[in-house]
């Protein structure tokens, strides 16, 4: 069976920068489990992994365009910590939701932290990014209509 729209597929992956530091891998928490064609990983992935079978294994390098976005300068801002929520202990690397032009939670991470204020920055952290995978592809099937209403994989690495 090929990668297609509504397909679960089961890949291990390593994600490594553009220094060919490894970023992320699925070594620690098995293989990452998704349904092809709704946008659950980033486009050129999911793109890269379109007709591919089971056992496929590759490397591909995606831009930043199709990754996580370019970076955009005006979504960081400096926050004095007087502003900050007294019981909150801001460090670098801490997601907090800021909210948006909808009232819709936001992620914000903290880039910085300093005495007087912190740095938040609404970019994800690898936008900008240069992202290259290494991917096996374990297992492609069906996605049952459960899943397709949930919106996500069920059964091992996946929910319930
Ligand atoms: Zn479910």
């Amino acid at each position: 069976m090929k990668i297609a729209k509504n397909t679960v597929v089961s890949m291990d992956y390593t994600l490594t920068d553009e220094s060919g530091e490894v970023i992320d891998s699925s070594k620690d928490g098995g293989p990452l489990n998704y349904i092809q064609g709704h946008g659950q990983i980033v486009p050129g992935l999911e793109r890269a992994l379109e007709g591919k079978e089971i056992g496929a294994d590759f490397s591909v390098s995606i831009k930043p365009e199709d990754g996580y976005g370019v970076r955009h300068a005006e979504r960081t801002m400096k926050v004095p910590r007087s502003d900050l929520p007294p019981d909150l202990d801001p460090e670098v690397g801490m997601q907090l939701a800021g909210e948006g032009k909808n009232g819709d939670p936001v992620p914000l991470w903290v880039t910085e932290v300093n005495p007087k204020e912190i740095t938040l920055d609404g970019n994800h952290p690898l936008a900008g990014k240069t992202l290259n995978f290494a991917i096996t592809v374990r297992g492609v099937r069906e996605v049952t209509k459960e899943e397709l209403s949930h919106g996500h994989v069920h059964g091992p690495g996946g929910h319930h």
